[in-house]
C-alpha cells in the first residue's frame, strides 16, 4: 500500500502532468470506486477545471473549480497515469478522466479497492478518514507534546502507528522501519515507552518520511509511481523486506512476527520487549 512517500510522489506528478486542465468527460469502468455511475461520475465533473492537487496524509485531494474537491485513497494499488487521448485503456485501467489538450488520465487498480469520493471544498475534512486525521508527521505539526499525550494508551506500538487518526501517513514499511531506528519493540505497549525513547522515535518518523519523499518513495511489489520516476528508498530500507538478513546495527538476523495482522519485522537484539 502506498504511504505518505508514495502518495506525495504521485501528488507531485499529477501537479506536473493535469493541473491546469479541464475535465471534458469521464467514463468509468467499476462503479464502486467513485460510488456513482459512469453517467452521474460524468455529469459532476465535466466542464471542472483542476486547479490544484493537495494531499492529506494518505488521501489525494483534487481541488476543482466549481468548489469540488475530489478525495482520492490509492489503498492497495491504485495508481495514476496519463496517456495521449485516444488510448485504449487496459484491463485494470479503471477511470478514464479525458482532459483538455488531448491528454486522458488513467486510473488504475488491479484490485480495486481504491475509493474517491467527491465533496464541497469545505466539506473535505467530512469524509470518512479525513474527519479524524492526525496531524502531519512534520516538525512543526507532530509535536512532542502531542505524542506525549496521544501515547497514553495501553495498545501495542505498531498498531498505534499504523492507525491514522494518531498520526498520518504512517503504513506498514514505514512504522517498521522507524521501531527499529528507535529500538522499539513492535508489541511495546504505547503508554510504556520512556520520553527519551519517544523523542528518538518522533525524529525518525519525520526524518524517514522526509528522505523517503526526497527518493520518491519506495517501489514495492506491483506499486510504482505512474510517471516514470521509479521510487529508489527501497534501496534505503533498514528492516522491511529484509527477514533472514542481519541488523545493520548489530548483525544479529531479523525476525519476521504477525502484529495486527500485518507482517513485521524486526531485529530481536536491537528491540527488546520491556
Ligand atoms: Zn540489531
Amino acid at each position: 500500500m502506498p504511504e505518505l512517500p508514495e502518495v506525495e510522489t504521485v501528488r507531485r506528478g499529477l501537479t506536473n502532468l493535469v493541473v491546469g486542465k479541464t475535465i471534458q468527460s469521464v467514463e468509468v469502468r467499476w462503479e464502486k470506486i467513485p460510488g456513482m455511475s459512469s453517467e452521474e461520475f460524468d455529469a459532476e465533473l465535466a466542464e471542472r477545471k483542476i486547479e490544484r492537487v493537495d494531499r492529506r496524509g494518505k488521501y489525494l485531494l483534487f481541488r476543482l473549480s466549481g468548489d469540488k474537491t475530489l478525495v482520492s485513497h490509492l489503498r492497495m494499488e491504485g495508481a495514476y497515469y496519463t496517456v495521449p487521448a485516444g488510448t485504449a485503456p487496459g484491463k485494470h485501467d479503471l477511470i478514464t478522466f479525458h482532459l483538455s489538450d488531448n491528454v486522458d488520465l488513467f486510473y488504475r487498480d488491479t484490485r480495486k479497492f481504491g475509493r474517491m469520493n467527491l465533496v464541497d471544498t469545505d466539506k473535505t475534512m467530512t469524509v470518512a478518514g479525513l474527519a479524524k486525521i492526525g496531524p502531519e508527521p512534520t516538525e512543526k505539526t507532530l509535536t512532542l507534546e502531542y505524542m506525549q499525550k496521544e501515547f497514553q494508551r495501553k495498545g501495542a506500538i505498531k498498531p498505534f502507528l499504523l492507525d491514522q487518526s494518531h498520526i498520518a501517513g504512517l503504513g506498514n514499511i514505514y512504522v517498521d522501519e522507524t521501531l527499529w531506528m528507535a529500538k522499539i519493540h513492535p508489541l511495546q505497549p504505547a503508554n510504556t515507552i520512556p520520553l527519551e525513547q519517544m523523542k528518538i522515535l518522533r525524529r525518525a518518523i519525520i526524518d524517514e518520511l522526509k528522505v523517503a519523499t526526497e527518493h520518491h518513495g519506495t517501489t514495492v511489489h506491483s506499486f510504482t509511481n505512474a510517471f516514470g520516476e521509479a521510487g529508489g528508498f527501497q534501496n534505503e530500507l533498514k528492516v522491511y523486506g529484509r527477514v533472514g538478513e542481519p541488523c545493520y546495527r548489530c548483525g544479529t538476523i531479523l525476525e519476521k512476527i504477525k502484529v495486527a495482522q500485518r507482517g513485521t519485522t524486526f531485529c530481536p537484539h536491537c528491540q527488546v520487549l520491556h
